[in-house]
């Protein structure tokens, strides 16, 4: 089991751009902060680095125009369970939150008019 294969040790020379920028905020925080960062804070940073560098949090290009939302896209489906959780229809999802949509982020490549 590779213990400590996270943050910091072992980052490859073809790490992209919003890995590297999100490891050296994640390093950074955590030294500045006397709790450890949770999940949904570092998934947050994460995403916020990928739509900076032209990525929607689920990998794929954004879609050129910008402009557009996955909230305005037909693959973005709410799934009712006590709360509303809303997912892409197009990706593998599971119960959890590291598939969640969020609405507010800007479109992929995949987008299709509702
Ligand atoms: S296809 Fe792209 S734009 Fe549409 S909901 Fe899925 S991730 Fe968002």
């Amino acid at each position: 089991m590779g213990a400590g294969a996270g943050a910091g040790a072992g980052a490859g020379q073809n790490e992209p751009g919003y890995l590297k920028k999100t490891r050296i905020l994640m390093d950074w925080l955590q030294m500045s902060s006397p709790r450890p960062l949770s999940v949904s804070t570092r998934r947050k940073i994460r995403a916020e680095n990928m739509i900076k560098e032209g990525l929607h949090p689920f990998g794929m290009k954004l879609r050129e125009p910008r402009g557009e939302t996955c909230k305005t896209c037909n693959h973005s489906v709410a799934k009712r369970l006590g709360n509303i959780y809303w997912k892409c229809d197009l990706m593998n999802n599971t119960g959890g939150p590291g598939t969640d949509l969020r609405l507010k982020w800007p479109a992929c490549q995949l987008w299709e008019s509702a």
